[in-house]
């Protein structure tokens, strides 16, 4: 159910559900949508005045989430945008040259495209660009991350490089791994997460508590790597 509350000059709104819960709990999904659930019995107007309390904090969130959203359709690939690599915010600059490139400088990624080359445009420039950057980098933490795993005698699994919709990495049932190169938008230690996540599939298949012990182990702090991936939408 869709419902919205005004909060100061903003209009909030949210979809509201119903649970066994006690108290009131309020997401906001990088995707910017704001989601309710609240007990059985609260009332509309207790649920509108909770909104209200933290209506800054849901406009915070929100304004968090905007800068992370690297996969927007309305990105044009033009100078003064700004462009996600592992993990830091870059202005993108875009100018014609002798020779199609891209380079970081400062807080900027520079794309160079070829005037020669007619049809190219910066977006195909900088796709190739992240590319085979993906691919360098997810190959080398692959090789890394399998070294924590030393004593429990497993081989590192081939790599697929792969865009998925709405997965970071996944363990094929023939022990491939899948990443997807959007993660080079993130910080490495997200991608390390991702990658150790999946290592740990390759001893316990399931979410089970050896799984969660074993993850415990290889990276004491991922949780705080989990939550600021989800800050990236997929
Ligand atoms: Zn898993």
């Amino acid at each position: 159910m869709e419902q919205s509350v005004q909060y100061g000059k903003t209009s909030i709104s949210y979809t509201l559900s119903r649970s066994k819960r006690k108290t009131l709990a309020i997401e906001v999904h990088p995707d910017l949508r704001v989601k309710v659930i609240a007990p059985n019995n609260a009332s509309l107007d207790s649920i509108e005045e909770k909104l209200i309390k933290r209506g800054s904090w849901i406009i915070k969130q929100r304004r968090y989430f905007e800068s992370f959203l690297p996969r927007t359709p309305r990105r044009e690939y033009v100078s003064g945008e700004t462009h996600l690599y592992l993990g830091r915010r870059y202005v993108l600059k875009v100018k014609n040259t002798d020779k199609s490139e891209v380079k970081l400088k400062g807080g900027q990624l520079l794309v160079s495209i070829s005037k020669r080359a007619i049809n190219t445009t910066a977006r195909d420039v900088l796709a190739g660009w992240y590319k085979s950057h993906a691919e360098k980098i997810l190959t080398k933490h692959l090789q890394e991350n399998v070294k924590l795993f030393r004593s429990f005698s497993i081989k590192e699994p081939p790599l697929i490089i792969k865009r998925m919709k709405k997965r970071w990495g996944s363990l094929t049932s023939t022990k491939k791994l899948i990443l997807n190169p959007e993660l080079i938008k993130a910080p490495v230690k997200c991608i390390d997460y991702v990658i150790l996540h999946e290592l740990c599939h390759l001893l316990h298949p399931h979410h089970g508590k050896e799984f969660l012990q074993l993850r415990e182990i290889i990276m004491p702090d991922w949780k705080r790597w989990k939550e600021r991936l989800e800050q990236i939408s997929a």
